[in-house]
Formats: C-alpha cells, structure tokens, sequence
C-alpha cells in the first residue's frame, strides 16, 4: 500500500489522480487532501477517501467546510501556505502529488521534500521558479520526483532506454494548441472560450490559455532542463498535433526513442504513482492503425513568442524563470477575466520581464521576492492597457 498526499484535488489532474486511486484500493491510500475554493467537490472526496488532513485556500472556506463534514474532521482541516504544507508533511504520506495550479505550489512541494516524500509532480510552475533549489533538495533529501506531465512522463520513460551521457537531444512535442493555424490579426482578437476549447487535453484553465499562448510549452522546456539536467540547447520543440507521440529522446548515434499513447492523463500519473512498477488500466488502446497519419512541424516563433522567450529566460537565469511565470500568472488571469487581449498576454510577460535583471545564485527568499515584485508590475501593466483602451 502506498500512502498518497494530494495537492489541489479539485482539478483537472487532482480529479484524475483519485479516479486511478479509486480503481487500484489496494495499492494506494490517500492521507491528505488540499483543494483551493471547490469545498463541495473536497467534501465529497473527504468523505470518500477519509484522509487524515485537509486544507482550503483560506480560513472562511475552512470554517464553512468544518460544517460540510463528520465531526472527527473539527481539527483536521487547515488553510492557506500552512494548510497546504500540513497536507504535504503529513506523517504518514509516502509520497506527494502536486497538481495544483501556479507558485502556490512551491512551498509545500519543498516541505514535502524536506520530509523525505517522493513527488508526483504535475505543477511545472514549482521547477520554472525554483528549479536549483528544488533539484538540489530532492537530491539532499534522496527523494524521487517523478513526473505528471505526459511530455516529461514520455522522456523520463525514453531515458530509460539509454546512458544519460549517450543523450543527444530531448524532443518535446506540443499539439499546438486550439490556436495552431489562427493568423496574428485572428490571434489579436481571440477569446478565452476560444482559447480554453482545446482539441485534445481536457485541462484546467490556465494551462489550457498557456497552451493557447504556447508559454506552457515554454514552461515545460525549463521544467525538462532541470528535471532532466540538460542545458536548453540540447532541448527541441516540434509541433504534433494529434498529441499520440508524448515526447522522444534522441541518442547520440541517432537513435530515437519515444513513448506514444493515447491522450489521457490517467496514464502519466499512473506511471508516477507506481513506478517502477506498471499498472493495468482500464483504458482504450492506441491504435496506430486508426490514427492513420500522425503529423509533425516546426513550432512558429513569430505567432508564438512565449515559446522562444522561455528559451530566452533560461539562458538568463537567476530570478527570470520566476519572474516569466508570475507575470504570466497574472496576465492569464487578467486575459480570462477579459481586461487584456490575447496577444497582450505575451507582451505583458516580455515588459515584466525588462523590469528585471537575471540576479546572483538564489535562496528562496530572493525568488518569492522576485515572484511578488512582478506580479505587481503586472498587475499595474494590466490597469494601464485597460486605461489604454
Ligand atoms: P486546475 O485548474 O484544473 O486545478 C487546479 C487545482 O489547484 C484545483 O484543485 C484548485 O482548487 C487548486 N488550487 C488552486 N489554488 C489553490 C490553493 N491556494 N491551495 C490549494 N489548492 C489550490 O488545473 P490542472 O489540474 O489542469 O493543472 C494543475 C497543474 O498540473 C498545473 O501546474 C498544470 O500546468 C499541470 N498540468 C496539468 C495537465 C492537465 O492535463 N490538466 C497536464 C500536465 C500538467 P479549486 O478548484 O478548489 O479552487
């Protein structure tokens, strides 16, 4: 039995992760549950899945979920940084799946860590801004941190075939998102129900703007440099629309392995879940045959400037990584809210960015600094094109 602590139960991949814990009752056993606003959906998983500890977003929608619940649970729901962070210590957690969404998930991911707890990590955000400091404990602490999302999945499943130093080239495959073939003027005047109607991945709402933007795909270059200790350059990106191809490596005598499955997240946390064992799941097969033509093509860097950006910052360094993801954090949620076009999105994370030098090596503290500093030149940015317009 493996006994599981689950950040950000609530979405998209939270909701998957127990719909594999549900099929499999005898492997895994989940011991802590944080979520952000959804209390109804919490509650129903509380009484579900009995964990020890829960945490919400903030202190009232704990107060309002101690009402929703049996009364054993009076002194077992907490909030905010600290309840995520008891979520994530929990005793008897083995390992820890972060799949919430955003910097929120920096701290409890790093006290998990510090505990000795595996991470299933689903939250790219936590490596774009901390990418050292996290690698660095995981390596201190000889946790494992396997990864959720289904490209890095796919590597760290095409590495297996090889020597790390026999590593030529890491290829990342991106759909394209909903927006893959809109001109820049259809670009310019495209709306979050667009871009949240992706033609693959049934995802939560920002990673499916950021795959509208193309910036998660950025974001995923920085997560698979320090996941996978590979510098950018030996890092590529090729666009494949139908999303069967999750990602390949090449070797440096040409060989290059990938790892091919339908689209569906439950087999990436699965994999994160048991590894090294696999799991038999209940899911339909890949057929290639019933694929018929899988396609491939260059990603394009003048409709899509997240993408080279996110290379940009990485040469970069220091304090850019988390300043990329915090103005892009404010500036999706301003896009959704319909305060700043679609094209505005990038614009606003590239004049953010300019605010700010690369900086020295980094403590915590100095990346959290950066990461409130520019959020709110973001957010005064965003009040500033409103005024604009
Ligand atoms: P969702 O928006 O669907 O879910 C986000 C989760 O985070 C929800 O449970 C939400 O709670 C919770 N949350 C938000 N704020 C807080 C907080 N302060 N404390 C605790 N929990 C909080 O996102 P996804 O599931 O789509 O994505 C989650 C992460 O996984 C992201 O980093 C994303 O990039 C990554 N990822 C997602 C993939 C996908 O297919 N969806 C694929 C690969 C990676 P609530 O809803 O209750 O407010």
């Amino acid at each position: 039995m493996k006994f599981l602590s689950l950040l950000g139960s609530t979405g998209s991949i939270g909701k998957n992760v127990l719909n594999v814990v549900r099929s499999f009752p005898d492997r895994f056993q989940v011991v802590g549950l944080s979520a952000g606003r959804n209390i109804e959906e919490l509650a129903a998983q509380v009484r579900e899945f009995q964990p020890e500890c829960i945490s919400v977003a903030d202190q009232t929608l704990a107060s309002q979920l101690i009402t929703m619940l049996p009364e054993t649970y009076q002194d077992r729901v907490f909030w905010g940084d600290e309840g995520n962070k008891k979520v994530a210590t929990v005793p008897a957690a083995e390992m820890v799946v972060s799949a919430v969404v955003g910097a929120v998930g920096l701290l409890p991911t790093l006290a998990a860590i510090a505990e000795g707890k595996d991470i299933g990590l689903a939250n790219k955000e936590t490596l774009v801004m901390a990418g050292r400091l996290v690698m660095e404990a995981a390596r201190r602490h000889k946790v494992a941190l396997l990864p959720i999302d289904s490209e890095h999945s796919a590597i760290f499943q095409a590495l297996e075939a090889g020597r790390r130093a026999d590593v030529g080239k890491i290829i990342l495959t991106a759909s394209g998102g909903p927006f893959r073939t809109l001109g820049k003027e259809e670009l310019r005047q495209a709306t979050p129900e667009q871009a949240l109607a992706h033609p693959n991945w049934d995802m939560g709402r920002k990673i499916s703007v950021d795959s509208a933007t193309m910036m998660n795909k950025g974001l995923e270059v920085i997560e698979a440099c320090w996941l996978f200790d590979v510098p950018a350059e030996k890092i590529r990106v090729v666009v494949h629309p139908e999303s069967i191809v999750h990602s390949l490596v090449e070797y440096i005598d040409g060989s290059v392995v990938a790892q091919l499955g339908i689209p569906d997240m439950r087999i990436p946390i699965a994999y994160a879940l048991s590894y090294p064992e696999r799991i038999p799941l209940n899911l339909s097969r890949l057929s290639l045959s019933d694929c018929g033509r899988l396609s491939f093509e260059k990603p394009d860097y003048d409709r899509f400037p997240a993408l080279e950006l996110a290379f940009r910052v990485m040469e970069e360094g220091g304090v850019k990584p988390a300043v990329l993801n915090a103005a892009n954090e404010v500036a999706v949620a301003a896009f959704l809210a319909e305060q700043i076009g679609f094209t505005d999105i990038t614009a606003l994370v590239v004049s953010t960015l300019d605010r700010f030098a690369p900086g020295d090596d980094l403590d915590l503290d100095a990346i959290v600094a950066a990461d409130g500093k520019a959020r709110e030149i973001a957010r005064k940015e965003v009040a500033q094109r409103q005024l604009a317009e």
